[in-house]
């Protein structure tokens, strides 16, 4: 077994890393660049009492809790004004039964068949005809 099937076969059913866990070990690690200027070590273990929670948290096997918690910090940042950078998901194009071509009048992009040649097509949304190649 190698280290990395280990590593995987350990995180099973444990809870990872979510932002929850981000922001507490930039945390940790804001304190230790802050704790070389200062020296302090109250600063150095609630740093390392900080690093603790977030690495004890990601190995949790109670789901729903971690789940909660990360919820509540997500909300509470977004009072704060601090949007989640959640991606726009569009559907992925299914670029192996479809082809997508751009009609030349209204420029709307039309899912065709993928099937190989030239085909001529009519634009749905204008009434278009024009012939497409599909390779
Ligand atoms: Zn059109």
């Amino acid at each position: 077994m190698t280290f990395k099937d280990r590593l995987i076969r350990m995180m099973e059913g444990r809870y990872g890393a979510d932002e929850l866990f981000y922001l507490l070990t930039g945390l940790y690690i804001l304190l230790t660049i802050v704790n070389i200027f200062v020296h302090s070590w109250i600063l150095h273990i609630i740093g390392l009492v900080i690093f603790a929670v977030a690495v004890i948290r990601s190995l949790s096997r109670n789901i729903p809790a971690r789940h909660k918690e990360n919820s509540l910090v997500l909300r509470a940042g977004e009072k704060l004004g601090i949007k989640r950078k959640v991606k726009a998901q569009r559907p992925a194009r299914d670029t192996v039964n479809f082809a997508y071509k751009k009609c030349p009048a209204c420029k709307k992009t039309l899912r065709l068949p993928r099937k190989k040649g030239k085909h001529n097509t009519k634009c749905p949304a204008c009434g278009e005809e024009f012939s497409v190649k599909i390779r």
